[in-house]
């Protein structure tokens, strides 16, 4: 992950002195896959997804990030890639280095990828599909807060903010799943 204060603007700026980039009004073009398509996640953004609160790296990644949550949180199916997914999108067309392709990167999907599987116990690997039920986003979250599903996490600037978020019971995070 991006190790400066911008990169922390995705997080809650209660706590850090970033100033918080907003969700604008949606961009014109609409990275995601349409309505009935699968949203293309890589593993470990099944966690970033259950800390986000509703700001980002960019305008556009933070229009396109809550486009995809509440996308997941309608229902939509999830389908497992390996690299940059639809929340990555943005970032690969605004910056000429994104984070998104280092091996670090990689390295923490392959670890939230055996984490969630084996929480879920369903395989998280590329071309596996699931939907995000009531029941499994409480499982995921559930274990977020306890502590082991945060192996992924080791070493991403957000940690902190991300474990914050869980110890305030996941308060103001935009996936909900009645
Ligand atoms: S700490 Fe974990 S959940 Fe939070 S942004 Fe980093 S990888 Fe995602």
């Amino acid at each position: 992950m991006l190790p400066s204060e911008k990169a922390r603007s995705k997080k809650d700026h209660s706590v850090t002195t970033a100033a918080p980039v907003a969700a604008p009004a949606p961009a014109p073009t609409d990275p995601i896959p349409g309505p009935g398509a699968p949203i293309r996640l890589r593993p470990h953004h099944v966690l970033c997804i259950l800390t986000f609160l509703g700001k980002g790296y960019t305008p556009g990644f933070t229009v396109n990030m809550n486009a995809v949550v509440r996308r997941l949180a309608a229902g939509a199916e999830i389908e497992v890639v390996t690299g940059p997914d639809d929340i990555c999108a943005p970032l690969l067309v605004e910056q000429e280095q994104p984070h998104c392709h280092r091996e670090s990167v990689t390295a923490r999907d392959d670890r939230a990828a055996a984490d969630v599987a084996r929480l879920l116990q369903t395989p998280i690997q590329p071309g596996a599909r699931l939907v995000l039920t009531a029941e499994r986003l409480r499982q995921l979250r559930n274990a977020y807060a306890a502590g082991p599903l945060r192996g992924a996490c080791s070493g991403c600037d957000w940690s902190d903010l991300c474990a914050a978020v869980a110890n305030a019971g996941f308060s103001g995070a935009v996936l909900q799943i009645p």
